[in-house]
């Protein structure tokens, strides 16, 4: 989908194979188009070996990076489900693991004492846990990352993977004019009935 008129409910469409774009109609959009990587405008960001995380191709790319690299030491920054499940592959894979973490404890979506246990559990895996430090910037060697620079310290890097979270493709719908969630939810018929039965009662 290459755009949307929502005045004349429509979408351009491009097809992937022969490049023909045509516009179709619609009654009801559903806009689904995912998220991706979230990357910091720092300096440095821009330099090969830094990779955020998006699904299948990222996986094959960071696979490929590794092989061609022969890579040892690899910076994780970010600790949340993405940031820990990138850890603990490149902990499997044999590589010197730091993980960057800018608050007290990782996974945020767990309380503090539960958020310790996983820590440790890291710990014991060899990953080294930065807590409370900053991503700052990235320092190039030889065309590519060679270090994080934290609030507190550098880290050398082979790698970077970021897990710093996801932001919306939402270009299109912007382009539309279409505001972020000012769609109603979908509907719950029984909510929908039981208000009905509410508003004649009230009547
Ligand atoms: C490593 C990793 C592990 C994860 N593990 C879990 C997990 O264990 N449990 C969990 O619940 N979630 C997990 N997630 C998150 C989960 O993958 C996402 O929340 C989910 O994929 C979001 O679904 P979505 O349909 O919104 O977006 P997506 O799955 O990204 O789908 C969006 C689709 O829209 C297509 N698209 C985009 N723009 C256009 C366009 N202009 N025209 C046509 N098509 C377009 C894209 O090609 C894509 O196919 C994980 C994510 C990652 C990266």
């Amino acid at each position: 989908m290459l755009e949307i008129d929502t005045r004349r409910q429509r979408l351009r469409i491009r097809r992937i194979e022969s490049g023909l774009e045509t516009w179709e109609p619609y009654d009801q959009l559903m806009i689904g188009t995912g998220a991706r990587p979230m990357c910091p405008d720092l300096p440095g960001i821009e330099v090969g070996g830094i990779f955020g995380v998006n699904g299948l191709q990222s996986a094959i790319d960071i696979q490929s990076e590794l092989d061609l690299t022969d890579a040892k030491q690899v910076v994780v920054v970010g600790g949340g489900y993405i940031g820990l499940e990138m850890a603990e592959a490149m902990a499997l894979r044999g590589l010197k693991v730091a993980l960057v973490e800018q608050a007290s404890e990782v996974m945020n979506t767990l309380d503090a004492d539960m958020a310790a246990i996983v820590s440790q559990a890291l710990a014991d895996g060899g990953v080294k846990l930065f807590r409370e430090e900053s991503l700052k910037a990235f320092e190039e060697g030889k065309g590519r990352v060679a270090a994080v620079i934290t609030d507190q310290r550098r880290l050398a890097a082979d790698i970077v993977i970021l897990g710093l979270g996801v932001q919306p493709n939402s270009e299109l719908a912007a382009d539309a004019a279409i505001p972020p969630m000012s769609a109603p939810t979908i509907p719950n018929p029984s909510a929908t009935k039981a208000k009905m039965r509410v508003t004649r009662a009230v009547q």
